[in-house]
């Protein structure tokens, strides 16, 4: 990394290839089924396919149509299912892409495949009742409200959807997400449909090494400045650090424009391999770490990577790791994205 740049995120695509082996493990007979939504949880949708579907994933999952025809464009033969209602006028796209469709209401698409939603206990979208299968219905789903924290109500759910779906045959039965296909056996059905976990991020918001992920993500970063705060002095927008003895600081130029989010103030990152408390406000494009000595300016922050998790940051933001990795800016230029194998 160049002394100008600012930061950089790494895709260990080779973490993901393990990570969706390990899933498939967990799935037993099943189906992989990759869900790539939100440029693949901000990891690059496209290359994060391409790994999945290497390591044996036979299907790409989407939220929304333009997700899916951009995804098309990179990958012309594989799967791509859309997972949220898409319009009338969107239909026809969807045919011409060869994409596959979700039915959570009582219009069931024509002239390509269709799976059918069954609403188990989400209470979002999904059908109450499963109308007769037309011959386009190629399988039947729904999505699971609490696997990472329920396991009363997401074995009703899994009852729910085996007892309404007992009599269709030859169509492919998928209800799991992460949480389910990693703690669910009996939830795997046909196909399972991961995310969080296809890249290192637990879906329980503990450490993935538990079971056996590798996070797929690193953010690099260096001191763009050092100095040192006399008592009494402070730094960044609201002094909400004030120094009470002479303390060294550290600035690198992240910030929440980056997505490293104004309610991370706490958390701790990497300053030449050591653990550092990131102390005061965090700024569009700087953030403040506390240091104990003086270190010279390039000095290496790793902000995710090297067991600096994103689960942490997530805590200290009181959110889920998902909001986090899908709110990192991996695309606008501000950093600079490498995807790299392993
Ligand atoms: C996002 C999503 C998933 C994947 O969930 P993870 O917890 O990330 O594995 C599965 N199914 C549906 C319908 C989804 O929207």
């Amino acid at each position: 990394m160049s002394a100008v740049e600012r930061s950089s995120f790494t895709i260990d695509l080779g973490a993901v290839r393990r990570n969706a082996a390990t899933l498939l493990r967990a799935a037993g007979e099943a189906e992989l089924w990759a869900v790539v939504k939100a440029e693949g949880y901000g990891h690059g949708a496209a290359d994060v396919s391409r790994a999945a579907l290497d390591a044996g994933a036979s299907a790409l999952c989407v939220a929304t149509l333009p997700e899916a025809l951009h995804l098309r464009a990179a990958l012309h033969e594989a799967r791509i299912i859309v997972m949220c209602p898409v319009s009338d006028r969107e239909v026809g796209e969807a045919r011409a892409a060869h994409l596959e469709l979700v039915a959570a209401d009582g219009r069931v698409p024509e002239g390509l495949r269709v799976h059918l939603k069954l609403d188990t206990g989400m209470g979002r979208w999904g059908l109450s009742e499963l109308p007769a299968p037309t011959h386009d219905v190629v399988g039947v789903m729904s999505h699971l409200a609490v696997a990472e924290s329920d396991p009363d109500f997401t074995r009703t759910q899994i009852e729910r959807f085996r007892a309404a779906t007992a009599g269709l045959a030859g169509i492919t039965h998928h209800i799991a997400n992460s949480a389910a296909t990693l703690r669910y056996p009996e939830a795997a059905f046909d196909a399972v449909r991961c995310g969080i976990a296809l890249y290192g991020i637990s879906p329980f918001g503990t450490d993935p090494g538990a079971d056996g992920l590798e996070p797929a993500l690193r953010w690099d970063s260096s001191l763009a400045l050092v100095k040192r705060l006399a008592p009494g002095e402070s730094t960044g927008y609201g002094r909400r650090f004030v120094a009470e003895q002479p303390t060294w600081i550290g600035i690198v130029p992240v910030g929440y424009a980056d997505g490293f989010r104004r309610d991370m103030t706490g958390t701790e990152v990497l300053v030449a391999g050591e653990r550092r408390r990131v102390v005061g406000t965090i700024s569009m494009d700087a953030l403040a770490v506390e240091l104990d000595r003086k270190l010279p300016v390039g000095t290496p922050v790793t902000l995710v990577g090297d067991g600096v998790l994103i689960e942490e940051h997530a805590r200290v933001a009181e959110t889920i790791g998902y909001e986090i990795a899908t709110g990192l800016n991996t695309r606008s230029g501000r950093a600079r994205r490498v995807a790299r194998n392993g």
